[in-house]
């Protein structure tokens, strides 16, 4: 089913951090597609200074082409500013929390984890070896406690910190291919999932269904999966439906698929930012 109205994603990245291509270019693109709306989610400034991060230098540069191009395509497109935060599991910190009040609104993931032998923090979105390394070397090889530790991570960030929208919150399915490291249906990953799930009704956070995993050819369902999103219908738990885009042509990525399973797991609305405010609007 293609969606001819409504439509918006909040969670983009470009060439300011690891994505490519200029902001414009994703505006252009939305455009192109009829969107209603998009905001930009470089990830944070801050703790984690590497290639895949926005610059702490380049943050007012960022404000100001957003601001820019606000301007120019204020009559045809809803444009706002976000930043995707990481939430670091030593300190505690949900990095970039700080410019909060220069946003429109936040996403909140956990990417890394702390390798305990060398000090520096490794990624589960990553490389593969950066996986298999914090598998090995801090869990020894135990896969239930390396995705126990995960969920537990943003269990931890859902009860510290408020944000508007949880990233793909089942991240460590990255890697398992078609169940190299685990089987999702066992009974374990299955309480695991519930677990969030009841802490992110409780505080009443907003999940988002991340197509970007797809994009990048990477897994061939959503974060998070059919049965999660399933639990989130039966739950009431309101949704985002985002591609997490790394280059302009993905802004709108699997999306029609998407709406179907939403559709199919019981959701007529998905929650967007409109005039300024999360809306839930209607999908069907
Ligand atoms: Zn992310
Ligand atoms: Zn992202």
């Amino acid at each position: 089913m293609e969606r001819t109205k409504g439509l918006s994603n909040f969670h983009t990245h470009c060439e300011l951090d690891d994505g490519t291509g200029t902001m414009e270019e994703y505006v252009l693109s939305a455009l192109s597609k009829g969107f209603d709306a998009i905001g930009f989610s470089c990830h944070a400034p801050g703790t984690l200074q590497d290639d895949w991060h926005l610059k702490k230098e380049d943050f007012p540069a960022y404000l100001e082409e957003i601001d820019r191009l606000r301007s120019l395509y204020r009559d045809r497109l809803e444009i706002y500013v976000g930043l995707e935060l990481d939430f670091l599991e030593d300190t505690e910190e949900l990095v970039g929390s700080e410019y909060k009040e220069q946003l429109d609104y936040t996403i909140a993931s956990v990417h890394v984890m702390k390798h305990a032998k060398s000090g520096t923090y490794l990624s589960i979105d990553g490389p593969q070896e950066e996986f298999d390394t914090l598998l090995h070397d801090n869990f020894h090889s135990d896969i239930q406690q390396f995705v126990g530790h995960y969920f537990s991570l943003q269990e931890r960030m859902i009860s510290l910190y408020s944000f508007d929208i949880l990233g793909h919150c089942d991240l460590m399915k990255k890697r398992n291919g078609k169940g190299i490291y685990f089987d999702p249906n066992e009974h374990w990953y299955q309480k695991m999932t519930n677990h969030l799930l009841k802490m992110v009704k409780k505080h009443k956070v907003r999940v988002e269904v991340n197509t970007g995993g797809i994009a990048r050819g990477a897994i061939e369902e959503t974060y998070p999966s059919m049965s999660m999103i399933a639990q989130c219908a039966e739950m009431g738990i309101p949704l985002t439906l985002s591609s997490d885009a790394h280059q302009s042509s993905h802004i709108d990525y699997y999306f029609s698929q998407a709406d179907d399973q939403l559709v199919q797991a019981g959701y007529r609305n998905l929650d967007v930012l409109q005039h300024g405010m999360w809306q839930s609007v209607s999908i069907v």
